[in-house]
């Protein structure tokens, strides 16, 4: 017999309405009480034998097609139906797909690098495998999570100069080893076995290793619901193939000036990509947003954040309204070069954010 601690406010959370409410479908998964996406997804026929011989154009409109099938089992399993998986499926067209996304150009992340990933890596410093750096219950995350089976991927999308986990997202992963999807379908078995609540995928950033992920879905027939915990730079196409087979999302969301988006993480066009994925999800599926305070950073980025989730997502999602910001990384050892974030927030700056959320009406509190 193992023992998993719980904290106490991960059983005290869920006597709020709101988010039962707000986390319905996610805590029916989590209680066994309905099947989680992806083993939805594996039971709706695909009608074709090898999806490898379709091009991406038939691929996209059979995907299109197949997700109407996918919505109407979807409702059914809110209300407790379970589904068989079929030996030819909806997820199996995700699979080549995720592949075909690949590239050249690879189309995981709006960087879109002009490479193969089958020869090489990109800008996240990833080739076509999954590393996997540690994967754990961790008792950290927000309450109505925890304990989360959280997987670590190497490589990220973005360059944050003050980046907390640069160790595994800015350098190659040469020491971690490399999981193909059946032995990250065991992984994923194994946490939820040990008593994961959900799991992670995190990093780094799931995102240049989305491909395997997916495919892992083919060897995993525990029901366990899936947690996207990332930046929210992937594509429109990767978020189309991830729409159906993720239960709950952790956007992070960083920044409203693209100026800061460019000047602290080297990304372009931050605001429209992340907005638009963070938008799109929240109709597909539970949400809790992360916005990191930054000192200096609550006049450009977190007051619009707040606005903007106040406008358009207040009465669906929850909100952690994070405290932890402290100089890392090359922050650490060129102060002077972003003498903005050079310290600490403050908890001053902290308590005008949640003031201010609180103001707008959006519940946050309880996940923090
Ligand atoms: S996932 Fe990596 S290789 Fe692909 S576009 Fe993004 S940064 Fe480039």
């Amino acid at each position: 017999m193992s023992w998993v601690f719980v904290r106490p406010d991960a059983v005290r959370v869920w006597r709020d309405p709101e988010v039962n409410r707000r986390l319905s479908w996610y805590k029916a998964v989590m209680l066994d009480e309905a099947q989680a996406k992806f083993l939805i997804a594996k039971s709706v026929p695909s009608g074709v034998g090898r999806p490898g011989d379709l091009s991406e154009r038939e691929l996209w409109d059979l995907h299109k097609s197949l997700r109407e099938d996918f919505e109407k089992r979807w409702e059914e399993a809110k209300r407790g139906r379970r589904f068989k998986p079929v030996e030819n499926s909806f997820l199996d067209v995700k699979i080549e797909l995720a592949k075909r996304l690949l590239g050249p150009p690879c189309r995981l992340c709006e960087r879109r690098c002009p490479v193969d990933r089958r020869q090489r890596w990109g800008a996240c410093l990833v080739d076509a495998k999954a590393y996997v750096h540690s994967a754990f219950l961790h008792l950290g995350e927000e309450a109505p999570l925890v304990p989360s089976g959280t997987i670590f991927y190497g490589g990220c999308p973005f360059k944050c100069v003050f980046c907390q986990n640069w160790d595994i997202s800015q350098v190659r992963p040469r020491d971690a080893p490399a999981f193909d999807p059946p032995s990250l379908a065991r992984l994923q078995a194994r946490l939820r076995a040990e008593g994961a609540r959900n799991v992670n995928h995190v990093g780094g950033d799931p995102i240049p290793s989305a491909h395997v992920i997916i495919e892992s879905f083919k060897y995993l027939d525990v029901n366990v619901p899936q947690l996207w915990n990332s930046n929210m730079y992937m594509t429109e196409e990767l978020l189309e193939l991830l729409l159906d087979l993720i239960d709950i999302w952790l956007p992070d969301l960083k920044y409203w000036s693209d100026q800061c988006a460019w000047r602290l993480s080297a990304v372009r066009n931050y605001r429209s990509v992340v907005t638009r994925n963070i938008l799109r999800a929240a109709q597909k599926g539970d949400m809790i947003i992360r916005h990191l305070v930054m000192p200096n950073h609550l006049e450009c980025d977190t007051f619009p954040i707040l606005e903007w989730i106040a406008e358009n997502l207040k009465d669906r999602v929850l909100v952690n309204i994070m405290e932890q910001y402290r100089p890392e990384h090359l922050v650490l050892k060129h102060p002077e070069r972003w003498p903005d974030i050079a310290r600490p927030v403050s908890w001053e700056e902290v308590k005008k954010a949640r003031e201010y959320a609180t103001k707008l009406g959006i519940v946050w509190e309880p996940v923090s």
